[in-house]
C-alpha cells in the first residue's frame, strides 16, 4: 500500500466517518495515528487489515471530494457554525471564550468571497456576539435564535413573549449552586443556564442530572423547554431552537451549498434540519444526526482554512499539511 492511501486513510479517521461505519472508526480512532497500519491487533473485536484502510482510505478520499467539489461548484454557500465548542473551545468561564486573531482571520477571509454567506449561529446572548464578532460582514444568530443580526442589518428580536417565567426558575437554579460547588447560574435574554464545567465531574453529573428532572417537572405543560447541553442546563421557550432557526436562515439565503458545524445537543436540532439540505458535521465524539464528525474542536479552524483554499491545490496542500502533523 502507498504511503499515500495510508496517510488519507489516517485522514479519514481523523477528520470524516460516515454514521454507518463509525463503529470501525471509533475503534481505529481511538487510538494513536502511528500504529494505524495493517497488522495492528485491536483486541478480539477487531483487526485493522490492508482492506480496512484500503476501505476507510477509498471513502474518505470520495467524501473529500464530493464535498470540496460541491463547495467550489456552487454560486451561494451558506455556512452555519456553532461559536462555543466549535470555532473556540471551551473555557472555564464562558466570557474567556474571546476569538483568537487566527479565528477572527478565517471568518473574515471566508466573508470576503461574496459567494458566501457566513452566520455563527450561537446560545450566546447578542451583546458578546456584536462585542466579538459584530466588526465582520457575517450574519449572527444569538441566543439559539432569539436575536437575528443579519450580516450589514441590525439586531431584530424574534421573540415577543414576556420573561416572567424565569422567576420560577432561577430559584431552583440558585438552590443548585449551593449545593454544588464551582456551579453558576447565567442568565440571558431569554433563557437560563446552570454550568457544571468547573465542579468535581462525579457530583457535577449527580447534581444535574436531579436538577434535570426537578426542571422537567417544573416545565410539563408549560411553553419551556429544558436543554441538556454540554455541562450545562438550560431553559428556554420551545420554538426558540437552532433547528427552528436554521430553517428560517436557509429560507433567507437560499443557498446551494450549506455547511453546518457545531458540537452540542442544541446543534442537533440543525444537523436535522439540514442533513437533507447540505452537509453536516459534528464536532467530538458522540451519537450525531450530523453526516460527518470531526474528532476535535482543534481540527475546525483548519478544516475551514482547506475551504479557502483554490479548487486546484486544495487536495494535495492537505494532504502535505497533513504528512507534516503525524
Ligand atoms: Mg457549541
Amino acid at each position: 500500500m502507498s504511503g499515500g492511501t495510508a496517510a488519507a486513510a489516517q485522514e479519514y479517521v481523523r477528520y470524516s466517518w460516515r454514521l454507518g461505519e463509525a463503529k470501525v472508526a471509533c475503534h481505529i480512532a481511538a487510538l494513536p495515528f502511528s500504529i494505524l497500519k495493517p497488522g495492528t491487533s485491536l483486541g478480539s473485536t477487531l483487526r485493522i487489515t490492508k482492506s480496512v484502510v484500503q476501505f476507510l482510505a477509498e471513502v474518505y478520499i470520495g467524501q473529500k471530494a464530493a464535498l470540496l467539489a460541491d463547495y467550489q461548484a456552487a454560486q451561494r454557500r451558506l455556512l452555519l457554525l456553532d461559536y462555543d465548542g466549535t470555532l473556540v473551545p471551551f473555557q472555564k468561564l464562558p466570557s474567556l471564550a474571546v476569538p483568537n486573531n487566527e479565528l477572527l482571520q478565517v471568518l473574515a477571509e471566508l466573508s470576503k468571497d461574496e459567494t458566501n454567506e457566513i452566520t455563527v449561529i450561537s446560545g450566546r446572548d447578542n451583546d458578546t456576539l456584536q462585542k466579538w464578532l459584530g466588526h465582520l460582514p457575517v450574519t449572527l444568530v444569538a441566543e439559539h435564535g432569539a436575536f437575528i443580526r443579519y450580516k450589514n442589518e441590525d439586531w431584530q428580536a424574534q421573540v415577543s413573549q414576556s420573561n416572567e417565567w424565569k422567576e420560577k426558575i432561577r430559584p431552583l437554579l440558585k438552590l443548585f449552586v449551593t449545593r454544588c460547588a464551582g456551579s453558576f447560574i447565567e442568565e440571558k435574554k431569554n433563557t437560563i443556564a446552570w454550568h457544571y464545567r468547573n465542579t468535581d465531574p462525579d457530583l457535577g453529573f449527580v447534581r444535574s442530572r436531579e436538577l434535570r428532572n426537578s426542571l422537567l417537572q417544573l416545565t410539563t405543560n408549560t411553553a419551556l423547554q429544558v436543554i441538556d447541553g454540554n455541562r450545562v442546563i438550560e431553559v428556554r421557550l420551545i420554538g426558540i431552537d437552532k433547528g427552528a432557526t436554521a430553517s428560517k436562515i436557509f429560507e433567507h439565503f437560499s443557498p446551494d451549498f450549506s455547511l453546518c458545524l457545531g458540537d452540542d445537543a442544541t446543534d442537533e436540532d440543525m444537523f436535522r434540519i439540514l442533513r437533507d439540505k447540505g452537509h453536516t458535521i459534528k464536532i467530538g465524539n458522540g451519537t450525531t444526526a450530523a453526516q460527518y464528525t470531526l474528532w476535535s474542536q482543534s481540527d475546525v479552524l483548519p478544516f475551514l482554512r482547506r475551504l479557502l483554499q483554490p479548487a486546484a491545490s486544495a487536495n494535495s496542500t492537505t494532504d502535505s499539511l497533513l504528512h507534516s502533523s503525524l
